[in-house]
């Protein structure tokens, strides 16, 4: 084992953790092993230490798991949207404009939107709202009449009338048509109220693409009008003598579009039925693209779906292009393109750092060198495959060891050895598994039932964090998330596992992770250190996991925390927020936690009475219960 000896360096964990091909310039390694954010991508002079930040959070008292925020990378990520599009449209001489819209539902939170409307406000980054809530959320936050507030999901009269209100206040607010019925509403809510509203129509493209999310789009999607409908709304506005209200075409093919020519493909779709629009008569200026832009949360540059085979300035020139070329050939005047990005605006902002709290090796006991005399046929015969196995036997021993454990166990279930000896019998059935596993890895094929020999002997890691509250797409859609340690990264992770959560389900664990030739069932880890924390960090978490994570295992927020990175590489905490504490979880599922109390109490006054403790010990019990209720869900130090 020659090659433990090599040094190992901060560059090797670089390139094993893939850091630089998914991490776009905001993470890299330094020469101490710790892991580094930048807000500024590819510069690391100004970096910031992760252990360091995770320092700063534990000085002021608060406990793993933490999701950490950099408020600059957000900014970052506005800016690089837009100046791409804008660079995109100056270079290929389009004659229209862009303006983004950042869709509210792919992070919800009061810092985001603030974040968007404030360092958005220089490009006019306007916002997306699919429900009642989400526009009020928009409509409280909103100051830039120049930005667009763009109106889809199903409206109902109040919806409508909120929407005509923003229009009065001189808001860009546009309402998407997303179903034949809500027109009637529509024109009789502007009429009643005698505002004069821009409308938007969502066309249904017979384009598909491929990914995890993308039933937004075809024939069969729930959304969206096909072109009958959309000939219908064009008759019965005219009809109101409205057609010059319709300004907007929009439609949204899913989100994380892996493959740049579905997106090439809908463009021009879109394009021609925006021409469309445009011979009919409607006063059009806008074409609304929806989201789709993914992020290449593998770092592979691929069509795969946790992937993306198109940078976000290619992404931009192919957008621009494709709407020329259609708009160019059918004479019409360019529009004013919008995106609905979100995923990729937000993504990068948010990491979830959680700490290691034990370990499982598959590790089988020092075997003796000859077995006891009376040892059982079974155990006998197990042990002599191990002592004969060599490269050119495997497989044979393979198959005489799963025979040998069956008959074992059998042994064990008929009576005939007791339960020391199987254990015996099983350690030596492992103990050759090991030995085969680290022959197998000279063996240049392996055969097929072989193949996955050494991830039956990875350890388990278990972390202090929930799949279904923090990781919801890994659990719920296999998504997969660039996950490592964020510090020892000068030392040679020589162990390879999986993660388990604490809820104690058997899907909490994470056992897909990024792989440049696709995707692995185990992780590279540190050995753990007696009285030293291990730290792991997953990434990319900004976009869709905080609110739709669940209260499985009643597990609840965790705590929050953000920082923003300053030019000289120093950096501030500026928002902190405490994730839930037991009771708060508890109301959540409607418990009355002063009936809680009231009931444990009486139990605990039953247990004196029939003398099972003492007045103190029950109030020792009730002191302990009391602060159970108010402390954080997760596993405390
Ligand atoms: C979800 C959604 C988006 C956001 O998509 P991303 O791929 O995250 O950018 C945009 N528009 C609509 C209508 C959506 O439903």
């Amino acid at each position: 084992m020659t090659h433990t000896l090599e040094r190992w360096t901060a560059e090797r964990s670089t390139e094993l953790y893939g850091v630089r091909e998914w991490g776009a310039g905001f993470f890299g390694v330094s020469d101490n092993g710790d892991l580094q954010v930048s807000a500024d991508p590819g510069h690391f002079d100004h970096a910031v230490s992760i252990p360091e930040i995770i320092a700063g959070i534990q000085e002021r008292g608060l406990g793993m798991p933490v999701l950490l925020r950099i408020e600059n990378i957000l900014d970052t990520q506005i800016s690089l949207l837009n100046e791409s599009f804008i660079s995109a449209i100056g270079s290929l001489g389009y004659r229209g404009s862009y303006l983004g819209a950042y869709p509210i539902k792919v992070n919800q939170q009061q810092q985001v939107v603030e974040a968007v409307t404030r360092h958005g406000k220089k490009y006019h980054h306007g916002l997306e709202a699919g429900s009642k809530a989400e526009l009020i959320a928009a409509m409280g936050m909103m100051r830039d009449t120049e930005a667009v507030l763009i109106c889809n999901g199903y409206k109902d009269e109040e919806f409508i009338d909120l929407g005509l209100h923003a229009t009065q206040l001189g808001f860009k607010c546009v309402l998407v048509v997303e179903m034949p019925s809500e027109l009637a509403l529509i024109i009789e809510r502007s009429k009643e109220k005698g505002v004069k509203p821009i409308l938007g129509v969502r066309v249904k493209l017979s384009a598909q693409a491929n990914g995890l999310w993308s039933e937004s789009g075809g024939d069969r999607s729930i959304f969206g009008l096909n072109a009958t409908q959309i000939i219908d709304v064009i008759d019965r506005l005219r009809e109101a003598e409205m057609l010059d209200c319709l300004q907007l075409l929009h439609y949204h093919l899913g989100s994380q579009i892996p493959n740049i020519r579905d997106i090439r493909g809908a463009v021009s779709e879109a394009s021609r039925v925006y021409a469309g629009l445009v011979g009919e008569g409607a006063n059009m200026r806008y074409l609304d693209l929806g989201g789709g832009l993914a992020v290449d949360y593998d770092g592979t540059q691929t069509n795969f779906m946790s992937s993306r085979n198109y940078s976000v300035n290619e992404y931009c020139v192919d957008v621009v292009e494709g709407v020329m070329t259609v708009l160019d050939e059918q004479e019409v005047d360019h529009p004013i393109i919008i995106t609905e990005s979100g995923r990729a605006v937000v993504a990068y902002y948010s990491m979830l750092l959680f700490n290691v709290l034990d370990a499982a090796h598959f590790e089988p006991e020092p075997l003796p060198e000859t077995l006891p005399e009376d040892t059982n046929i079974h155990i006998q015969h197990l042990f002599d495959a191990l002592k004969d196995l060599n490269l050119r036997n495997i497989q044979e021993c393979f198959n005489d060891i799963l025979y040998y454990r069956d008959e074992v166990r059998q042994a064990f279930s008929s009576g005939r050895i007791s339960f020391r000896e199987r254990a015996m019998g099983e350690n030596v059935f492992w103990e050759t598994i090991r030995r085969i596993a680290t022959l197998a890895k000279d063996l240049p094929t392996l055969p097929h039932e072989l193949e996955g020999i050494g991830h039956a002997l990875s350890d388990i890691y278990y972390c202090n964090f929930s799949v279904f509250q923090s990781l919801p797409d890994a659990w719920a859609i296999g998504q997969l998330f660039p996950i490592m340690p964020v510090h020892r990264l000068n030392e040679r992770p020589s162990r390879e596992g999986i993660l388990a959560d604490i809820t104690c389900d058997c899907d909490g664990k994470i056992d897909r992770f990024i792989d440049s030739q696709g995707v692995k069932k185990t992780m590279p880890l540190h050995v753990l250190k007696e009285n030293a924390e291990y730290y792991l960090g997953a990434f990319l978490v900004g976009a869709y996991q905080e609110t739709l994570g669940d209260l499985h295992n009643l597990l609840g927020d965790t705590n929050i925390v953000t920082v923003r990175i300053r030019d000289n590489g120093e950096f501030d905490f500026v928002g902190e927020m405490e994730g839930d504490t037991v009771e708060e979880i508890l109301s959540y599922v409607e418990y009355d936690t002063k009936y809680l109390l009231t009931r444990f109490r009486e139990t605990a006054e039953n247990a004196v009475r029939t003398g099972k403790i003492t007045p103190a010990q029950r109030r020792e019990i009730l002191q302990a219960y009391k602060t159970g209720l108010q402390g954080y869900t997760y596993f405390e130090r």
